[in-house]
């Protein structure tokens, strides 16, 4: 696995990354055109300079791009090879890969580390236009949960005794079909429920007062009676997910802020929706992820060249 030539070697890499993104011949991130744009590479550049590597120009806007323009691996110095070898650790990884690990295995400074995993969990967040879960004859789990490492800090402080906290992710599951989890922050269920569920969906969830509002086709379990499932409707799948998030975050991250908690449930969904269950090997997986690199908005500052 880890023998491939495009963890080596970078041109390798690279023709391996085009191979994924552009199955159609490279497509112009400036303007859009596919097909036979000029390769560059190896013909004098600009100002007389040699062109780098994997350097092309666009047939019809004349712009030059290379297989990383306008992904989320931009702009970086960072060899393609550590790029592949972190994405593929990162989808392979059940519970996660710390940056920590990436830093001792890839050999690259810690900081360097972080930031490659947080842009590699950018891209493995669903596309802007994917539209809300469920539909017509289509079953949408819902449940939340309170991340907490152990049952003395379950609840922050100030709350009364018997006062539940807040819950901070909210996941849904499309049964058949995909998980979306995200840090509540300041939303409610409710909210979050109708904005990413659509209301023709049948919702099954536990009987917990949030989601006491009108959903046309509703069914819960009651867990304070000991009521677990009831024929298909129960809560199991997402509590499974929860337990599989707990792990991470207790066994591998330790700690997540909760500034970047979307970007981790971002990774968790993704191996969720791409699980060996449902036929995806870690190499697809990997692929999937490779694929997503482009179009996903950095809400942080690229990573500076003094980063390695
Ligand atoms: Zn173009």
């Amino acid at each position: 696995m880890f023998d491939a030539p495009h963890f080596h070697d970078e041109n390798e890499a690279r023709k391996h990354l085009e191979a994924i993104r552009w199955p159609d011949g490279p497509v112009c991130p400036h303007c859009g055109s596919v097909g036979d744009h000029y390769r560059l590479e190896g013909t004098g550049g600009a100002k007389g300079k040699k062109a780098r590597p994997g350097l092309l120009k666009c047939k019809d806007c004349r712009e030059q791009f290379s297989v990383t323009v306008g992904t989320v691996f931009e702009s970086s110095k960072i060899p393609l090879t550590k790029w592949l070898l972190a994405t593929h650790l990162l989808c392979s990884s059940k519970k996660g890969i710390s940056s920590h690990q990436i830093h001792r295995t890839l050999g690259v400074t810690y900081k360097t580390a972080w930031f490659m995993t947080h842009r590699i969990r950018e891209a493995m967040k669903p596309s802007v236009d994917a539209g809300p879960l469920g539909g017509p004859g289509k079953t949408v789990e819902a449940d939340e949960t309170y991340l907490a490492k152990s049952p003395k800090t379950r609840k922050p402080k100030g709350l009364p005794l018997n006062a539940k906290p807040a819950p901070q992710v909210f996941s849904l599951i499309e049964r058949g079909g995909n998980i979306r989890s995200m840090h509540l922050d300041d939303k409610n269920v409710r909210e979050a429920l109708f904005k990413h569920a659509r209301e023709e969906s049948r919702l099954v969830t536990d009987g917990s007062t949030l989601y006491k509002f009108q959903f046309m086709n509703h069914e819960s379990v009651d867990h304070s009676k000991h009521e677990w499932a009831r024929g298909d409707v129960h809560t199991n799948t997402l509590e499974g997910f929860f337990s599989i998030f707990k792990r991470g975050l207790v066994g591998t991250y330790q700690h997540m802020s909760l500034t970047h908690l979307n970007r981790y449930l971002a990774e968790f969904d993704f191996r969720m929706n791409t699980r060996a269950k449902l036929g995806v090997n870690d190499v697809q997986r990997t692929s999937i992820a490779l694929k997503s690199i482009e179009g996903k908005r950095l809400t942080y500052k690229p990573v500076a060249d003094s980063l390695q």
